[in-house]
């Protein structure tokens, strides 16, 4: 079981800001950004690449929009993903990071803060 499973069964507490049948998308425990959301699809992949319907990640993206606009309240907003150890993945169920609510709106000055060069 991921972390995120037991997020989503309730055994770990989480601060959940939406949830539908398919996704969850709950407050990251250690924020790179004012607002860092994490959006999960609720069926299990290890990482972006394993998922091969074209339609599920279009919907894990819409998914994360929505929840970006509509939840956290966004209209400027980075969505990310890590895929792979390499890259910085460190919980090995498919999700997307929504980063916003800089101040200044400028997002360039922030773009280290998913650890990557
Ligand atoms: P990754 O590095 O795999 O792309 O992102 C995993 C994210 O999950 C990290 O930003 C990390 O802070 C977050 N995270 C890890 N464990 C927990 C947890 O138990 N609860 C919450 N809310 N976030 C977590």
């Amino acid at each position: 079981m991921t972390i995120f499973e037991k997020i989503i069964a309730r055994e770990i507490p989480s601060t959940i800001v939406f949830e539908n049948s398919d996704y969850i998308a709950f407050k990251d425990i250690n924020p790179k950004a004012p607002v860092h959301v994490l959006c999960v699809p609720k069926k299990v992949s290890a990482r972006l690449d394993e998922i091969t319907d074209a339609l599920e990640i279009g919907q894990l993206f819409q998914t994360a929009s929505r929840v970006a606009r509509e939840a956290c309240r966004l209209t400027d907003y980075r969505l990310a993903i890590n895929v792979g150890a390499g890259a910085g993945q460190i919980v090995f169920h498919t999700h997307v990071h929504i980063l916003g609510g800089w101040k200044n709106q400028d997002a360039d000055t922030h773009h280290n803060e998913m650890g990557q060069q």
